[in-house]
């Protein structure tokens, strides 16, 4: 069976097949044979590394965990891409991430390319010592082939600053004399890392969906109506809408809070936060939810939300308390899945309501059903697309490392902000002048990038 990954690059080497021009001297007869290398090269990682993890555990056991780190492509610079800390971490699921932060990269311009890690565990079964012990046990394992020139990691499910912390300070010991500040991104500041990276990819996601909509209705009048029935159907009536835009979270962990408190505190759009949801339960008020408060009580509960009336009660918060799954299929204009891979599935998406739906964690939809909602005329803000602030901030504290500056929170949300502009102002033109979905068009704008960057290397003969 083909894999994600094969799918998305052959999805995006279709699209791109009519257009090979943008390739200058690639003749009609070489066509064929320079898509297959383009194919061949992106299709595959170019390593995959694997490990045991031996864990000496305090109850007096070893543990053996299974660890990856698989370095997608570098066409476009370094390996770049999180370590994920979690008990569905797999091969496969780690070849499809890493293949994604290579389109997500090239997409938004940002110099590296795409690399993904995984730790197979669940965080919340270990103490913090023996968190500690795996953190430095990855580095020991992968040191070869990491570095700030090499490859890259950084945070994604399950880590943190923490763990970045812990994984830089090993890097740097075992590494005496080398340069180490750009090693790992996402660490705390105090250790080098950037003001705003914490909340970098959670603000991104609200941005492009605030993006989107300003585009979708400064153009109003213009292409939408002519062009596919999708956009009029979606989102048109929004300027003359009698109750402010319905917004649903699925997620409330660093990236789904951050974008919950950004659409909470936006002025911009009359939207109104109505459900989130977290791995217990789903939140729902019509009125509107509380967010910072519903922070202050994950923070100090291990990231949970509420789940018992006492508790909402003694919030002084009023909700319904649903099961966690049920953020899904709530009649609202917008959803964000800013939890886990293959949330909307061919058995469930049938159930979804929202018209508009926004990718804040990497791969929540499947193929078979992001057609479904493609046919359905659902748009989809794509995940390279929406939650590249991570990375692109990584970027920032990188070069910050390199340069030893430090830049102000004001002067990496501009830079963020801008660079995310520039890239939908490059995506947006295609996906309103066509009927393809955007995420086709991103992989397509990403594409061009990467086969231009390959066929001038020399590597598409
Ligand atoms: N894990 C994040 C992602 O999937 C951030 C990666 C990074 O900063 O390198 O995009």
């Amino acid at each position: 069976m083909a894999s994600q990954t094969d799918i998305i690059i052959q999805q995006s080497l279709q699209s791109l097949m009519g257009d090979i021009t943008y390739l200058p001297t690639v003749t009609d007869q070489h066509r064929e044979q320079v898509f297959q290398s383009i194919a061949a090269i992106l299709s595959t990682p170019n390593k995959v590394h694997k490990a045991f993890l031996r864990i000496p555990l305090q109850n007096g056991t070893v543990q053996r965990i299974p660890a990856y780190r698989v370095q997608h492509n570098d066409t476009l610079g370094p390996y770049k891409g999180g370590i994920r800390f979690h008990e569905h971490v797999n091969e496969a699921e780690t070849i499809n991430l890493a293949a994604l932060m290579t389109l997500k990269n090239a997409l938004h311009e940002v110099p590296f390319g795409g690399g993904k890690g995984g730790i197979n565990i669940n965080p919340r079964d270990y103490t913090e010592k023996e968190l500690n012990l795996i953190c430095k046990k990855y580095v020991q394992n992968f040191n070869d082939i990491l570095g700030p020139d090499k490859d890259i990691p950084a945070p994604d499910l399950g880590s943190g600053e923490r763990e970045m912390d812990w994984m830089m300070a090993e890097y740097k010991s075992i590494n005496p004399g080398k340069a180490y500040l750009g090693s790992f991104t996402g660490k705390s500041i105090v250790n080098g890392g950037s003001l705003g990276r914490k909340e970098a990819t959670g603000r991104g996601v609200y941005f492009t969906f605030r993006y989107l909509l300003h585009d979708f209705l400064v153009r109003e009048h213009e292409q939408i109506k002519q062009s596919t029935q999708v956009y009029a159907q979606t989102l048109l009536d929004i300027s003359n809408r009698p109750r402010p835009l319905s917004l649903a979270f699925q997620g409330f962990g660093n990236v789904g809070a951050a974008a919950a408190l950004e659409a909470y505190n936006c002025s911009h759009i009359n939207g109104q936060v109505v459900a989130v949801s977290d791995r217990n339960v789903t939140l729902y008020c019509a009125d509107g939810l509380p967010i910072p408060k519903l922070i202050a009580f994950a923070d100090a509960n291990r990231g949970d939300l509420p789940t018992e009336a006492e508790q909402l009660e003694a919030l002084g918060i009023t909700a319904e308390i649903l099961d966690r799954e049920a953020v899904l299929y709530l009649d609202v204009d917008v959803l964000f899945l800013v939890a886990l891979q293959d949330q909307l599935r061919q058995d469930n998406v049938e159930r979804v309501q929202a018209k508009l739906i926004v990718e804040g964690a990497n791969a929540p939809i499947t193929g078979e059903a992001d057609q479904v909602l493609s046919d359905k005329g659902i748009v989809v803000i794509p995940d390279i697309l929406a939650n590249a602030g991570g990375v692109i901030v990584s970027y920032f504290e990188w070069l910050q490392g390199r340069e030893t500056q430090f830049y102000s929170e004001e002067q990496v949300y501009d830079q963020l902000f801008n660079k995310m502009e520039q890239t939908m102002n490059s995506v947006l033109p295609l996906f309103f002048a066509n009927s393809q979905p955007l995420r086709q068009n991103c992989y397509i704008h990403a594409m061009m990038k990467l086969s231009t960057a390959l066929y001038r290397q020399g590597k598409l003969f």
